[in-house]
């Protein structure tokens, strides 16, 4: 019998279950996590324009943001696209809903200490696979990153009822520029309750300014959002090593998936969409080719265009505001999400680009292109 093994119950490992539990096959799936990162303390915002099958899992649905950009604040309806969060544990929830019935599937817990061609070293134990799934080790060799995206999130009580429950503000970029191009992301819950971030595209391997970050974050709070008195229930912050470069994601019988497979999105740090439609793409192959490798071939342009925004960035950060406020001139965000998925015509994306400074971002192209 053909032995699946996932390492990591993450994001990518727990979709992955998910869509090999509705395929039709009956090859034992064993997942395995050690439990470092609690599911219990993550959650994932993201933007879809289509039904899919993890939804149940999502808490909030909004179908407008606010954007503050380049002096003016927009409220921008989505179109097509809803804009949803999905808590971890509701994800492990609707997970294991698809997995339990199935008697296939098994979730382990266990420290992977190695994945190997024909398995994974669970705990010092080999266990013999003929597909393993990586979201834990990764590929010997990573692109390199071509940015660091370093934020720091406050989840807060205020004393006024200053958030708008209905509307996430996407960025507003009354703020400082702290170590590079940064800009402030609000995910509320209520009036007084809120998830209030602060993002900045770094250089590799820069430090974050945490000082700073907290100084930012406090000036957005009492001078821009008005919230009077605030207490900060909870604090997560993070790197993330932003890659434009194409990843080599498979190994022998090995595929990496999630962040170690190339899925977060260079230019914005999600990957939340893109690991549902990897994950799908991987049961799909399984499901008709016997072996997982058969995915969509995606359009080269788009990890060059991630590229250059992040050079263009990198030298001179009050691009990013031009950029983000170029995408999104739009009447509703619809044309500026689509780019963000990777799914609009080359036509479409020169009309987006009509609003960038042509000379920055031709030379930047053609120095990645002619060092690529
Ligand atoms: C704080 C934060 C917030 C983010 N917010 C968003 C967002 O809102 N929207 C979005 O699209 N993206 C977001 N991202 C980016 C990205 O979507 C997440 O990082 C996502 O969780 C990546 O999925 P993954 O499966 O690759 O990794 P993870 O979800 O981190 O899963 C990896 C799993 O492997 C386990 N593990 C690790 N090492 C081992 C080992 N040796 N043995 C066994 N188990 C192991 C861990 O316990 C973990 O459960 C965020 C990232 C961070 C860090």
């Amino acid at each position: 019998m053909t032995r699946i093994v996932i390492a990591g119950a993450g994001l990518s490992g727990l979709s992955l279950a998910a869509h090999l539990a509705v395929m039709d096959h009956r090859h034992p799936v064993i997942v395995v996590d050690d439990g470092r990162d609690p599911l219990s303390a993550k959650a994932w915002a993201s933007w879809s324009d289509r039904p899919g099958l993890l939804d149940a899992a999502a808490c909030r649905w909004f179908d407008q943001i606010r954007v503050h950009v380049n002096g003016t604040t927009k409220v921008l309806r989505l179109g097509r696209y809803r804009y949803r969060v999905v808590r971890g544990g509701d994800l492990a929830t609707a997970v294991r809903r698809l997995t339990d019935p199935l008697r296939h599937f098994t979730f382990q817990e266990g420290h992977v200490d190695r994945i190997e061609d024909d398995g994974v070293v669970v705990d010092g134990r080999h266990l013999r696979a003929r597909w393993v799934f990586d979201s834990v080790v990764g590929p010997a060799e990573e692109p390199p990153a071509d940015a660091l995206l370093s934020f720091r999130g406050w989840r807060v009580r205020a004393e006024r009822a200053v958030f708008d429950a209905e509307i996430p503000t996407l960025f507003d970029f009354r703020t400082p520029q702290v170590r590079g191009a940064s800009f402030v992301y609000v995910l509320p819950d209520d009036a007084h309750h809120a998830l209030v971030e602060h993002t900045s595209f770094m250089a590799p391997g820069a430090a974050a300014d945490e000082a700073a970050q907290r100084e930012a974050l406090a000036e957005y709070l009492t001078e821009v959002v008005g919230a009077g008195r605030y207490e900060i229930e909870r604090e997560e912050h993070a790197a993330l090593p932003l890659r434009a470069g194409r990843v080599e994601r498979r190994n022998g019988n090995v595929l990496t998936i999630g962040a170690r497979g190339g899925l977060l999105k260079a230019s914005t740090g999600f990957s939340y969409q893109r690991v549902q439609r990897d994950s799908a793409a991987i049961a799909e192959s399984l499901h008709r080719h016997g072996h997982p490798f058969a995915l969509p071939a995606e359009p080269a342009r788009f990890r060059v265009f991630d590229g250059v925004l992040l050079d263009v960035v990198m030298r001179e950060p009050a691009q990013l505001e031009r950029a983000f406020g170029a995408l999104f001139r739009y009447r509703t965000a619809e044309p500026a999400l689509r780019f963000l998925d990777e799914a609009t015509t080359p036509a479409q994306e020169w009309r987006l680009f009509a609003g960038m400074p042509a000379a920055t971002y031709l030379a930047a192209a053609r120095h990645r292109l002619v060092s690529s």
